[in-house]
């Protein structure tokens, strides 16, 4: 069988008259990216309510790693409803939030004595790193970088960079978040300059006034943007300098996307505190907060929690997450999606002008549209290739500070053929959409 497969116009009856009725549900502040009704999936795939088949290079936002219909995962998670689906972690224990936490002390970098604490979003984790690390130093301020996501909750969005859509209105915001430049390899200067601007803002404020550094290894929502070399070393050191908490925020980078178990590893830094969520689910709600032993352990008996944090059917989801990533050949699979997404897509990059960036490591894959004389952000070119690779039957998403980013995340398990298949669909949007007579600032 081809995929994509495509009976019906997109989106389909079926598809037009649910959203119909989500119109008069769901308030508009929640949008939506492909506007189709999901039936099922497969490894590589989703299938609508109509019948289409659509690749899947979304997965859920990189929750889906290891597919959304993975069997290990529904037999875990059908195993543990028989016996019981919650009991709050706080109230009565039991082995599998044990196990989760075990498992990540054992594999998140650095040689110390490990805890973890396991909350439901990645926005609980953010907000709960940053409350364990002002327990442990007894300091107010959070350091941010330029282009970072963290969240929606108030906390996070203060410590988010886009402003909309997800801060506009929703102010004020908690007060002591400093935001600092990132070494964006193509937009910024020089990383020795960078970490000097980040010295100097620290000292401006003096080092004690900062409880955390919390950074992205590679920015999800930003862009995708993989920092300078250096820059994350260089960070660690600031951290080490002032005495300030490093919080790794592997949300979307960590557990395989990369083709390394956690994106940090690449560039060999160790965080004090390291967080977790999406793919460690499989979707279903978990994050998890890890780190030195002695940091974690400073907050008082009874001071972390959440009535479901930690819910045992998500931490059997985990499990079967991390048994997957274990099989051979999982993470080098990852390794060779890179280098299919590479081999589809830079020779773009000096084909054609607007093509102004591939990058991105493993299955965290991205292309950013700009000017190539003055690097302005081509937020339209990037709109218009993923609604054409949507229509076509290929989920993408569109990601960076303005919108000017097509990223690819597909399931670290998605079948070659099928990447591939996704990939020429790309490739296509992308030069139909470059040579459009139409557009003023298209280049041929
Ligand atoms: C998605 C994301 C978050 C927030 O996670 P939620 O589960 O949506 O609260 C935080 N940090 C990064 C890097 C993310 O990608």
């Amino acid at each position: 069988m081809t995929l994509p497969r495509l009976v019906t116009e997109i989106p389909g009856p079926v598809s037009r008259r649910l959203q119909a009725e989500r119109a008069q549900a769901v308030p508009p502040g929640f949008g939506v990216t492909l506007p189709v009704f999901v039936a099922r999936a497969t490894d590589s795939t989703l299938e609508d309510v109509d019948g289409n088949e659509f690749i899947d290079f979304a997965s859920g936002i990189a929750v889906t790693s290891v597919g959304a219909a993975n069997p290990r995962v529904r037999e875990r998670i059908a195993a543990q409803a028989e016996r019981f689906t919650h009991t709050c972690f706080m109230v009565t224990e039991y082995e599998g939030y044990v196990r989760v936490a075990q498992w990540l002390n054992d594999r998140v970098p650095g040689d110390h004595e490990k805890r973890t604490g396991l909350f439901t979003t990645g926005a609980e984790a953010v907000e709960n790193a940053v409350k364990i690390a002002r327990s442990y130093t007894g300091r107010p301020g959070v350091l941010v970088v330029d282009e970072a996501y963290h969240g929606r909750s108030l906390l996070t969005l203060g410590m988010t960079a886009k402003e909309h859509p997800y801060k506009t209105s929703f102010g004020p915001f908690p007060a002591d978040i400093v935001r600092v430049p990132n070494a964006n390899p193509l937009r910024g200067r020089p990383v020795a300059e960078v970490l000097a601007e980040i010295e100097r803002i620290v000292d401006e404020h003096g080092g004690e006034a900062f409880a955390a550094l919390v950074v992205e290894p590679i920015q999800g929502e930003g862009g995708f943007v993989v920092p300078a070399p250096g820059f994350l070393a260089g960070l660690r050191t600031i951290a080490d300098r002032h005495g300030i908490v490093l919080v790794i925020d592997e949300i979307q980078s960590g557990l395989g996307r990369t083709g390394r178990l956690f994106a940090s590893e690449h560039e060999d830094v160790t965080a004090d505190l390291l967080l977790t969520a999406k793919a460690l689910g499989a979707g279903l709600p978990l994050s998890a907060v890890t780190g030195r032993a002695d940091i974690m352990d400073a907050v008082h008996p009874g001071g972390l929690g959440g009535t479901y944090a930690g819910n045992p059917l998500a931490c059997e989801a985990a499990l079967a997450v991390f048994e997957i990533l274990e099989e051979p050949g999982v993470l080098e699979a990852v390794a060779d999606i890179e280098r299919t997404v590479r081999a589809a897509l830079e020779p773009l990059r000096h084909e054609i002008g607007v093509v102004a960036d591939v990058r991105g490591r493993g299955a965290m894959m991205a292309v950013e549209f700009a000017d190539p004389d003055t690097l302005a952000p081509r937020a339209d070119l990037a709109q218009r290739i993923s609604a054409a690779c949507h229509a076509a039957g290929v989920l993408t998403l569109t990601c960076g500070t303005h919108g000017n980013v097509i990223r690819l995340l597909p399931p670290l398990v998605i079948d070659p053929q099928i990447l591939r298949a996704g990939l020429d669909i790309l490739v296509g949007a992308i030069r139909t959409a470059t040579a459009d007579p139409t557009d003023p600032e298209g280049e041929a």
